[in-house]
């Protein structure tokens, strides 16, 4: 049982009084007491949810009937109050990130905490990585935007390089999903626009030439086996090659940036995870669940281990081996 789980959220007990006094926007937990309960924003319920999200015994006990020996947890992105004022955003991230470890103290060598920020100001968010490493978080998990500002936004590209400079590992997370209105219903914003966004956010930083720009010690991550991009990244090539707007700010033929960033394995189906490995290669992909919320992989490990059977090493690597060198758990 070595497996390493890279993606799986918490949502601490917050209280709603404690909620509010940090700001008017922010979550709270509502406890049913029987081993459910609801995200609530106000009198408003956000998410029905499981009490592994906040209960770490309950989540300890899922991981052994899992198989999952180690967990990386961090926020639901409805905590990330990027749209907050900086006075209220930080310490609200600073509270939340040592809920987050005291979570984690249940078993910290099972669980492992990944930090969140206020990324809408850069040098508060740096601050909070600083801090959160030295507290004992092992990476941080940032939303893929702030408002308008994509991850090439010269602000958030100060701020990974600082996490470069940190040695600390970056999640990217799809949140506050795109739309005009045409995916009000069947969950189409988890289903079409996260993975968009996750495409959006990846190769926006290929075409605007950061990578070129940004520090090979920077260990990034992202999401959802990366959302749209393996499946489309012919498609960027043959326009890189073919229209000069696209090569403007990108040197380099987008599929040659993939040796600069990884991605997780929650992608549900066998055709889809060879894709993903054979475009990023077996060292660039890790096992992540997005536990513990329904659209999360029910068996963890159970794709890799089904599609790899015969290739013990791609198998190993993704299940385990990615993340104890990229976290540098070893
Ligand atoms: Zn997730």
């Amino acid at each position: 049982m070595a497996n390493i789980d890279i993606h799986a959220h918490v949502f601490p007990r917050v209280a709603r009084a404690e909620a509010e006094a940090a700001d008017p926007r922010a979550p709270w937990l509502a406890d049913h007491g029987d081993g459910t309960g609801h995200i609530m924003q106000g009198n408003e319920r956000f998410r029905p949810v499981e009490a592994q999200l906040w209960d770490a015994r309950q989540r300890l006990s899922w991981m052994d009937e899992a198989a999952l020996d180690i967990q990386f947890v961090c926020a639901t992105p409805v905590m990330f109050g990027y749209t907050w004022p900086v006075a209220r955003a930080a310490p609200w991230a600073a509270r939340m990130n040592d809920r987050m470890l005291e979570y984690c103290a249940a078993d910290p060598r099972r669980l492992k905490a990944l930090a969140q920020v206020p990324l809408q100001d850069v040098d508060a968010a740096c601050r909070e990585v600083t801090q959160a490493k030295a507290a004992g978080h092992i990476g941080v998990q940032i939303g893929n935007h702030v408002g308008p500002a994509s991850l090439d936004d010269p602000g958030l590209l100060d701020f990974l390089r600082h996490c470069a400079m940190e040695r600390m590992p970056v999640l990217v997370h799809p949140w506050d999903m795109m739309g005009d209105g045409r995916m009000k219903k069947w969950m189409l914003p988890w289903l079409v626009a996260m993975p968009a966004e996750t495409q959006l956010s990846i190769l926006s930083l290929v075409l605007s030439g950061a990578f070129e720009r940004l520090p090979r010690e920077l260990a990034l991550v992202f999401a959802h086996g990366g959302g749209s991009f393996a499946w489309l990244l012919g498609r960027v090539d043959n326009a890189w090659r073919h229209r000069d707007i696209v090569r403007e700010d990108c040197p380099q033929l987008p599929s040659s940036y993939c040796d600069r960033f990884h991605v997780d394995s929650a992608i549900f189906s066998p055709g889809a995870l060879r894709l993903l490995v054979d475009t990023m290669g077996p060292s660039r992909v890790m096992l992540g669940t997005d536990a513990p919320f329904p659209l999360g992989e029910q068996e963890p490990g159970a794709l890799v281990s089904t599609v790899y059977a015969a290739e013990p090493a791609t198998r190993e690597a993704i299940l385990h081996g990615n993340a104890r060198r990229v976290f540098g758990l070893d």
